[in-house]
């Protein structure tokens, strides 16, 4: 995904959490997307998001949960039908496994409630360290920091972190953060990523783009607009489709 290998980031844990504070500014009120009721919901959406949108995931989840609504049902599925409800969100195979096998050892090491530790829910089949954060962090009131793509990118770019392992880059913005807002910054992460700082960034709707290498780098630290670059780029390419006529004044 094209991020560089840096051994600390660029920003101090002073600027991390200043910036952080701007970023919720435009993110206000950020959380996931899935919808869920209770911790053993929000971890089989979180399993079906996989390779997934949370909307897609959205619309299956409820009649899921209607058919299995807890550990136990979920350990005694029957395959098939469990596969033809999830399969909308792709992989429904793997995820049926995967779903019959966390349901069916949270049924019986932990009478059917969804542990709040870490180590716990990563011994879980089909939970890595991502989905135990964001079952931790959202459902259990346990703080977590979800690492996702967008985390990944977007920390990057802004020197938040440094680094493209998700373990490495949790750790490092851990560290910064107390973890009353670990949750929450995670989401506006993941928001921002998605609305703003996308694979090919909008910096110039980011808040904060000065303080941006890689948006200074795009966009450029004047408040008036693209720099110089950015202008000859886009003009580079309209032209031929808006050729102004002989002898027109530029504006
Ligand atoms: S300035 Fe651009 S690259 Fe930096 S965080 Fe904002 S959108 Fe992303």
């Amino acid at each position: 995904m094209g991020v560089s290998r840096r051994p600390t980031p660029a920003k101090t844990p002073a600027e991390v959490r200043r910036l952080l504070s701007r970023l919720e500014t435009q993110h206000p009120g950020a959380e996931t997307a899935l919808r869920y009721t209770n911790p053993y919901e929000l971890l089989v959406a979180t399993i079906l998001s996989a390779q997934c949108t949370d909307a897609r995931v959205n619309e299956v989840t409820p009649g899921l949960f209607a058919r299995y609504p807890d550990p136990p049902a979920l350990a005694a599925a029957d395959v098939a039908d469990l596969e033809a409800r999830i399969q909308p969100t792709g992989f429904f195979r793997s995820k049926a496994r995967s779903l019959i096998g966390m349901a069916a050892k949270v049924a019986e090491r932990h009478g059917g409630t969804i542990p709040g530790r870490m180590e716990d829910l990563v011994e879980l089949p089909g939970v890595g360290r991502k989905t135990a954060n964001v079952v931790l962090g959202h459902a259990l009131g346990v703080p977590g920091f979800p690492v996702d793509r967008h985390v990944l990118r977007v920390a990057n770019r802004i020197g938040l972190a440094a680094g493209d392992d998700p373990e490495t880059v949790e750790a490092q913005l851990t560290a910064a953060l107390p973890p009353e807002r670990w949750t929450v910054s995670s989401d506006t992460l993941i928001l921002h990523g998605r609305r703003i700082c996308k694979p090919r960034p909008l910096c110039g709707q980011c808040v904060i783009r000065r303080a941006c290498a890689y948006g200074r780098a795009e966009w450029g630290a004047r408040p008036g607009g693209p720099p110089r670059r950015a202008r000859t780029t886009r003009a580079a390419s309209t032209r031929g489709r808006h050729r102004p006529a002989r002898g027109s004044r530029r504006r």
